[in-house]
C-alpha cells in the first residue's frame, strides 16, 4: 500500500507515519510546516519507504505514481493555532479537503478525514454520540475550525455518495502524547511546561469544564482499524475517561514532587465547551477498538517527553 498523509509532520500525523511504515506501507508525508515541525519526522527521513513533500494542500496537488490511501490530517488543531491562522484553517478544511478528495478520486484510493469532537460544539447531549448534530456558534472565534471541519465532513460524504469514493471519517477527541509542541497552547503542553518550570498552571474559568484525554497510540490504532474497515459513517475515537480541567491540573502538579507550581485562574475563553466525552459504542462494535493506555501511564510518558525538550 502507498499512503499519502497530509499534515504528516504534525503531532498526530508523525505518529501515523510511523505506524503505517511499521505496517509495511510506503508513506508520502505532505505538509507545509504551518504548525508541524521537521523534527517530528527527522528520524524517518532516511527510511526507504518514506518521502516528504513540502506543499500547501489548500493548493492543487499532484503526486506521481499509484496511491492506495489518502489520510487528510492537515489543519491547525490547537485553539491558539487556529485563532492565529483562521483563514488558512478555513481553507485547509474546505479547499484542502477538496484537493485531498480529488487526489483520492483520481488515484482510486481510499480517503480518511480527520474530523473532530469540535463538530459537536458546546454539546447539549452528553456523552457525545455520532448521531448528535452539535451546537456550534458559526460566527464565534472557534467557528473557523468547527465549521471548516463540518464542511469537510459534508464534502467527504458528497464524494462518497456522488463519486463513489471509499471514504472514512474519524471524529477525534482530545488526544495527547509525545511531539505536541510545548507552546501550542493546548492544555496538556501548557500545564506540563508550566509544572516543569515551576510556574503557576493557567486554569481557564473555574476549571470545572471537562475533557476526556486519549493517548496518541490508542488514537492511531483506532484510525488504522477504521481505514481497513468498510464503515463510511463517522466514528468517534477517544478515551471516555472524563476529568475536569482543575482535576487535570492537580494530577499534573502531583507528578512533580516539590514543585513550586500553584494554580492561576484566568478568564474562560469564549465558547469553550463545558463538557466533552465520547460515546465509543460504535468504535467498540464496528472496529473492536477501545483505548488501552490509562491517563496515569499516558501522562507519565508525555511528561518524560516534555522533560527532554524543555
Ligand atoms: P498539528 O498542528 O500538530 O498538526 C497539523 C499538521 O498539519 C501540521 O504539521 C501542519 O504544518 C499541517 N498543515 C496545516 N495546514 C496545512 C496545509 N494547508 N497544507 C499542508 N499541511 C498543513 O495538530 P494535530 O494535533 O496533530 O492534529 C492533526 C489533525 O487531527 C488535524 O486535522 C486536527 O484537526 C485533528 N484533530 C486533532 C485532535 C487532537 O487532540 N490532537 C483532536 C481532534 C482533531
Ligand atoms: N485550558 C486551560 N488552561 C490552558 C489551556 C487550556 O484551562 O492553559 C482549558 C481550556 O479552556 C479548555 C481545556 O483546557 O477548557 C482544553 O483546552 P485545549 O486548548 O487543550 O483544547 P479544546 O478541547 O478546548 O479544543
Amino acid at each position: 500500500m502507498r499512503t499519502v498523509i497530509t499534515g504528516g509532520a504534525g503531532f498526530v500525523g508523525s505518529h501515523l507515519c510511523e505506524r503505517f511504515l511499521a505496517e509495511g506501507h510506503e508513506v508520502v508525508c505532505l505538509d507545509n510546516l504551518l504548525t508541524g515541525l521537521e523534527r517530528n519526522i527527522a528520524h524517518l527521513r532516511d527510511h526507504p519507504r518514506f518521502s516528504f513533500v513540502l506543499h500547501n494542500i489548500s493548493e492543487p496537488v499532484t503526486i506521481d505514481g499509484p496511491v492506495d490511501a489518502v489520510l487528510h490530517f492537515a489543519s491547525p488543531a490547537s485553539p491558539a493555532d487556529y485563532l492565529a491562522h483562521p483563514i488558512p484553517t478555513l481553507k485547509v478544511g474546505s479547499l484542502g479537503t477538496h484537493n485531498a478528495l480529488g487526489l483520492a478520486k483520481a488515484k482510486d484510493a481510499r480517503f480518511l478525514l480527520a474530523s473532530t469532537s469540535e463538530i459537536y460544539g458546546d454539546p447539549e447531549v452528553h456523552p457525545q454520540r455520532e448521531d448528535y448534530w452539535g451546537n456550534v456558534n458559526t460566527i464565534g472565534p472557534r467557528g473557523c475550525y468547527d465549521e471548516a471541519k463540518r464542511f469537510a465532513e459534508a464534502i467527504t460524504m458528497a464524494y462518497h455518495r456522488f463519486h463513489g469514493v471509499q471514504t472514512r471519517i474519524v471524529r477525534i477527541f482530545n488526544t495527547y502524547g509525545p511531539r505536541m509542541r510545548l507552546n501550542d497552547g493546548r492544555v496538556l503542553p501548557a500545564f506540563m511546561s508550566q509544572v516543569l518550570r515551576g510556574e503557576p498552571l493557567t486554569v481557564f474559568g473555574e476549571g470545572q469544564q471537562t475533557r476526556s484525554f486519549c493517548y496518541v497510540t490508542d488514537l492511531v490504532d483506532g484510525i488504522y482499524r477504521l481505514l481497513l474497515s468498510e464503515e463510511s459513517m463517522p466514528v468517534n475515537i477517544g478515551n471516555p475517561s472524563e476529568i475536569t480541567v482543575l482535576e487535570l491540573a492537580e494530577e499534573i502538579i502531583a507528578m512533580v514532587p516539590n514543585t513550586r507550581s500553584t494554580i492561576d485562574y484566568r478568564p474562560l475563553p469564549q465558547d469553550d465547551p463545558k463538557r466533552r466525552r465520547p460515546d465509543i459504542t460504535r468504535a467498540r462494535e464496528i472496529l473492536g477498538w477501545e483505548p488501552k493506555v490509562d491517563r496515569a501511564e499516558g501522562l507519565e510518558k508525555t511528561l518524560e517527553f516534555f522533560r527532554s525538550v524543555i
